[in-house]
């Protein structure tokens, strides 16, 4: 990995670290999501990066995908685990980074955190050059289950390339033999632990909340929305994102942004990801770090 892409890694990197200290600092019952959602983005752009998607804030058995929608009017309760995902890219590098509050730090949901921290730093402790992806995975799983815990199992980290936030190769969350590619300098990851008591699996909810570009296309869109889906592929590339971040670039007007959003989720312009919900309803904690390996086989943890 160049020494200049290394530079742009840890830009972005530096915006998250400074988005999930906002969050630390603005999480308290009765805030509402979107106040703390909107601050922790504001700071990602302020500094001068972009957002690689939107803030996940993804409450107790909610394991990721709740991004606060526009109007949303959802506030932090008393207690439970609630996950802050966040991203920036700088030049299309990207850095992805999440951590789990434990909002009145019960005891009980505090290992859920412990756990997933722990496993993170086991993971990261033997990143390197030759190693394959499932003794990532085999790392985690062995930390979880020992605090008696359960690691998700389809959920896990991802290669990042430039402008692709999940770029091919995967990191599971235990020691699944399918991933037996070999880290190499120039990789970039996202490792991501996710701890459950429950059966450590996640199925689709309902709702979504963030979308991504998924093709153009040429023909049966009227000129208007044929420049809305130009301007959102300039904005997004095929990143993914909230409609809030079309109303704040003014990429589309507040009073058609629903319209447009489900015409082109019927025209499979736009893909969408619904929220992801533990399957015996149970509480997840995640941690996660974004890894680089520059071009002497070093590793960085860009939020660091
Ligand atoms: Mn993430
Ligand atoms: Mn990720």
């Amino acid at each position: 990995m160049e020494d200049n892409i290394v530079e742009k890694y840890l830009k972005a990197g530096k915006a998250v670290v400074a988005a999930k200290e906002l969050a630390r600092k603005l999480v308290k019952p009765g805030i509402p999501f979107l106040e703390i959602g909107t601050q922790c983005e504001e700071k990602i752009l302020e500094v001068g990066c972009e957002l690689a998607f939107p803030i996940n804030m993804s409450l107790n058995e909610i394991a990721a995908h709740y991004s606060p929608p526009i109007g949303d009017t959802t506030v932090i309760p008393e207690k439970g685990l609630l996950k802050i995902d966040l991203g920036a890219h700088y030049d299309g590098y990207i850095a992805d980074s999440a951590i789990t509050i434990n909002i009145d730090e019960d005891p009980g949901m505090q290992i859920h955190v412990d756990a997933a921290k722990e496993a993170l730093e086991a993971a990261i402790e033997i990143f390197a050059p030759g190693v394959r992806l499932y003794e990532l995975g085999e790392q985690i799983s062995k930390v979880i289950t020992s605090y008696g815990l359960n690691p998700i199992k389809n959920l896990g980290g991802h290669e990042l390339k430039q402008y692709n936030l999940h770029a091919g190769l995967f990191i599971p969350n235990f020691k699944d033999k399918r991933h037996d590619q070999i880290l190499k300098p120039g990789d970039a990851f996202a490792c991501e632990p996710f701890v459950t008591a429950g059966k450590g699996f996640v199925i689709n909810g309902k709702n979504a909340f963030i979308y991504r570009l998924k093709k153009k296309l040429k023909k049966n869109l009227t000129y208007e929305e044929m420049g809305y889906m130009n301007k959102i592929e300039k904005e997004t590339k095929k990143l993914p994102f909230s409609p809030r971040l079309l109303l704040k670039k003014k990429i589309i007007p507040p009073e058609k942004v629903n319209q447009i959003i489900n015409t082109f989720v019927r025209k499979n312009i736009l893909d969408y990801y619904p929220i992801l919900i533990e399957y015996d309803r149970a509480h997840v904690a995640q941690e996660e770090h974004t890894i680089i390996i520059d071009k002497d086989g070093n590793t960085i943890v860009t939020t660091q």
